[in-house]
């Protein structure tokens, strides 16, 4: 497995620190707004990454944090006259459901930064400590960028130009005004009743001491990959650099990976520009879930992707011809998977060296659709024994794994409601009561599944 790694800017062989372990950070969503499919575009990268890894064999654990308290948020809730609480619920829970629409795998942790505030405490203790933080006159805490040998490095800072004692109180910030940075913000009049005690008084922690002290929270003071969009690398990644590698005085991150942005005319897709789609707003217009996360996964993450509605609607095309594709081999398989036909099983060996080299989807993408193509002129040619399909057919669903494309149904398996219904069927079928049996498949055909006897009994498939 290799990544580009934005730290050596140069294409890196993979190891985990623990044998096949590997501990995933990604920055989550700011919750101050519904995400936009800007914002998407780094998950599902990230979504990619992960569901790589495991295909690959590693055992992942991910974290994304929920970054519910930050300039943002404060300003949002103060501008609704809500609580800060009230006022994050309902984006963290429409967070929640649309990356269900967009099947990304859930992460094992969703620490919300409210929730951490003790660690983060004490991780600003820590830098006391080590002589790299200190309190300004406002009462507020800054890291000391000056005391940190390597600042800069992620980014590519010239850091000469760094003027003693400079200080940034916003979250976020250009590269021209490198400073101190804030690590506690004291309390004032527009954080309202938001706030919380600390050493240094009452106020909030700064954005970037939020990802440092979760990340070592759940994944230790070392970690394999952390991740993000683009404007992430700076100011908050080089910033988490420093006072995670100051307090611990180890490596914080093997690998970084940043995804490039998506854009609409040349411009990044962003809330400030005004030019972005919510995931609800394509929903509206009559899109799915899967044609979005479709657009959103087949450019390659460090290439920039511009957005286009025509874009988006000429990938119907495209997974019809994978929904048929996969019918067919449904349709022709039958028995236990015999030996894997020959496009098939250079079409998974293609896929595997795309995806397992830096993510290259495109690629991958490529190996799946002359995969399908080849198959389709088998298949037409009678050339797909039962065996031969079924075998196919799980090639399929293995590449399936990384890239989550099936028809709804057919990616979460049938619930028990239409495991019951089957049941039932069976019984009535076994009993010769086929008005029952006629019954029942009309039934299961109204809730999206089609049944089908064979004679290894019956067979259901997501209707597509
Ligand atoms: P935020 O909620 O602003 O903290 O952003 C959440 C994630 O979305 C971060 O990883 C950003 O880097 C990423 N992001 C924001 N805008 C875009 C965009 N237009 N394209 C790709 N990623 C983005
Ligand atoms: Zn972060």
């Amino acid at each position: 497995m290799k990544f580009y790694n934005s730290m050596s800017r140069g294409i890196e062989e993979f190891t985990p620190l623990e044998g096949k372990k590997v501990g995933l950070y990604t920055c989550g969503p700011t919750v101050y707004n519904y995400a936009h499919i800007g914002n998407f575009r780094a998950y599902i990268f990230e979504d990619i990454l992960r569901r790589t890894l495991a295909f690959s064999g590693y055992d992942v654990t991910q974290v994304m944090n929920l970054t519910d308290v930050d300039d943002k948020t404060i300003r949002g809730a103060r501008e609704a006259g809500l609580s800060l609480n009230d006022y994050t619920r309902t984006y963290k829970e429409s967070f929640f459901e649309d990356l269900k629409t967009l099947r990304i795998e859930p992460a094992e942790h969703y620490p919300a930064a409210t929730d951490h505030i003790p660690e983060m405490i004490a991780l600003i203790e820590r830098l006391f400590e080590k002589g790299v933080a200190y309190q300004s006159e406002d009462g507020s805490v800054y890291f000391n960028v000056a005391t940190y040998h390597a600042y800069g490095r992620l980014a590519h800072l010239d850091v000469s130009g760094l003027r003693s004692g400079a200080r940034v109180a916003q979250d976020e910030y250009d590269k021209e005004n490198l400073a101190d940075f804030a690590l506690w913000k004291a309390w004032d009049e527009d954080d309202g009743d938001v706030g919380w005690e600390s050493p240094w008084g009452r106020g909030r922690p700064g954005w970037h001491i939020e990802c440092s002290a979760m990340s070592i929270t759940y994944l230790g003071e070392s970690f394999d990959i952390h991740t993000g969009g683009v404007d992430n690398l700076f100011p908050h990644h080089e910033n988490e650099i420093a006072q995670t590698e100051a307090a611990t005085g180890k490596p914080f991150v093997s690998t970084w990976l940043h995804c490039e942005h998506l854009r609409v005319n040349g411009k990044k897709m962003s809330k400030s520009l005004g030019n972005f789609f919510t995931l609800r707003d394509l929903i509206e217009k009559g899109y799915t879930g899967r044609e979005i996360r479709y657009v959103l996964l087949s450019a390659h993450y460090r290439q920039e992707l511009n957005f286009t509605l025509p874009a988006l609607e000429g990938v119907r095309t495209t997974l019809a011809r994978l929904d048929e594709y996969r019918t067919r081999l449904t349709d022709a398989a039958a028995g236990a998977p015999g030996d894997v036909p020959e496009w098939a099983a250079a079409g998974r060996d293609r896929f595997r060296a795309g995806v397992e080299e830096d993510l290259g989807v495109p690629q991958a993408l490529a190996a799946l659709f002359d995969m399908v193509h080849q198959g389709n002129r088998a298949l037409d040619a009678g050339e797909v024994d039962g065996p031969a399909a079924a075998a196919a057919l799980a090639v399929l669903d293995e590449m399936d794994r990384v890239l989550s494309l099936t028809p709804e149904g057919a990616a979460e398996g049938p619930g028990d409601d239409v495991t019951a219904l089957l049941a039932e069927r069976a019984t009535a079928r076994s009993e010769k009561r086929f008005a029952d049996c006629d019954r029942i498949r009309d039934q299961l055909a109204t809730m999206g599944w089609e049944v089908r006897d064979t004679p290894d009994g019956q067979k259901v498939r997501a209707r597509p």
